[in-house]
């Protein structure tokens, strides 16, 4: 069966650990990414580790045309669609370029593949489609609602992939839904590197250990939780980045043996199943660094959720897979790469 992979978005944070995991599960990969929020640096140092060049193509999920080049000189078995933006914030104060880029974007890359008769897709989803939670874990059949046009985008293409399904049973879609992705490659080659002042709270604590910021707010000490700060679930890049392989394996192994329905549009929890306080984690991050991060508690931050972690057995069930990185490992490796690259890839666009 073929095994060459459409990565969009592959030079950003999780698509470019992914690809060095699919690299080493005999994946040939080709990334296609506008550089909106990543680097060429990122994808040189990718093909440092893995030992060879790897195929990068400039290029927009809007731009039709230049996708069907992609797929008519390439012989894809599927996509892992990773091209997206990402901040809640900035999707506030900019819906439509978010709409446009996530949702637009997403039914173009759909419409080429379709064309191709390409249908087998991976695409990240994020556990903000389900609001605030009724209940705790959160199980792939909990309710969906959000909040912020981010958090809709994702819902909006969910549905989509739903309808799509629906339409014809030729394709085969999983979503995979991402709690709080945190940790860096071991190499600390590579990481997370935000544009502008963090939104999210790990590359904050980072920054504030190496000495770009001077402390970090934690939103909100009167939630009803163990130390009153708000609950996630971490979990390590790394095991996100298998999460993704073990999709791709699972997805190849149903068509090998016939059992497409039981694909269609597949919704996947990827999460430790383990609930983490901001405070825990400012503690755990200080035990491991010995860098001690100065504080002060601030008001919650809007549309913030008390708790919030997964029920991550499905995964476990249907793709075999579960995180196997622990919180110690994710602030050991956050700070790797963050005190060995103070400033991210630094160079933006060489
Ligand atoms: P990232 O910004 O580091 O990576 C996204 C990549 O997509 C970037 O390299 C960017 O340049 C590229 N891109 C954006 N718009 C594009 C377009 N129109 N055409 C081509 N390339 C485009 O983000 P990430 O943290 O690696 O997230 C990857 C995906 O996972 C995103 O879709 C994001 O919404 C989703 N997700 C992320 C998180 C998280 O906390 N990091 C959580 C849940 C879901
Ligand atoms: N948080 C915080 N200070 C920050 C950033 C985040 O206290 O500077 C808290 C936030 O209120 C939430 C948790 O850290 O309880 C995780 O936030 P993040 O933005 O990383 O992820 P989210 O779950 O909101 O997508």
């Amino acid at each position: 069966m073929k095994n060459k992979i459409l990565v969009t978005g592959g030079a950003g944070y999780i698509g470019s650990h992914t690809c060095i995991a699919l690299h080493e599960a005999g994946y040939d990969i080709v990334v296609y990414d506008n550089l909106s929020n990543s680097s060429r640096e990122a994808i040189r140092r990718v093909s440092n580790l893995i030992g060879e060049s790897i195929k990068f193509i400039e290029g927009d999920i809007r731009d039709d045309e230049m996708l069907g080049q992609v797929f008519s000189s390439n012989d894809f078995f599927g996509v892992i669609h990773f091209a997206g933006l990402k901040s809640v914030s900035e999707s506030v104060a900019e819906p439509l370029l978010y709409y446009d880029n996530n949702v637009s974007g997403t039914i173009t890359l759909l419409e080429v593949m379709a064309e191709y008769g390409i249908k087998n897709l991976v695409f990240s989803s994020s556990a903000t489609v389900y609001g605030d939670p009724e209940t705790l874990p959160i199980d792939e059949s909990s309710p969906r609602s959000c909040t912020n046009p981010y958090g809709q985008s994702k819902l909006a293409v969910e549905y989509i992939l739903e309808d799509l399904a629906v339409s014809d049973n030729s394709w085969n879609l999983i979503a995979l839904r991402y709690f709080n992705p945190v940790g860096a490659h071991s190499s600390g080659q590579i990481g997370e590197d935000p544009n502008d002042i963090p939104n999210n709270l790990m590359p904050y604590i980072s920054q504030v250990a190496v000495g770009k910021l001077e402390k970090l707010s934690i939103f909100g000490n009167d939630y009803r939780t163990i130390d009153g700060t708000g609950i996630r679930d971490f979990i390590h890049v790394i095991d996100l980045a298998q999460g993704h392989v073990a999709a791709l394996n699972y997805l190849k192994n149903q068509i090998i043996i016939n059992k497409r329905d039981s694909i269609r549009f597949l919704p996947i929890n990827l999460g430790t199943g383990n609930g983490t306080s901001v405070l825990e984690l400012v503690n755990t991050f200080t035990e491991v660094t010995g860098k001690a991060i100065p504080y002060q508690f601030t008001d919650r931050r809007k549309g913030d959720v008390a708790s919030c972690y997964a029920s991550a057995s499905k995964a476990k069930f249907l793709l075999g897979w579960e995180a196997k990185l622990s919180i110690t490992e994710m602030c050991q490796d956050t700070w790797n790469w963050q005190s060995n690259n103070p400033n991210g890839y630094s160079v933006k666009d060489i």
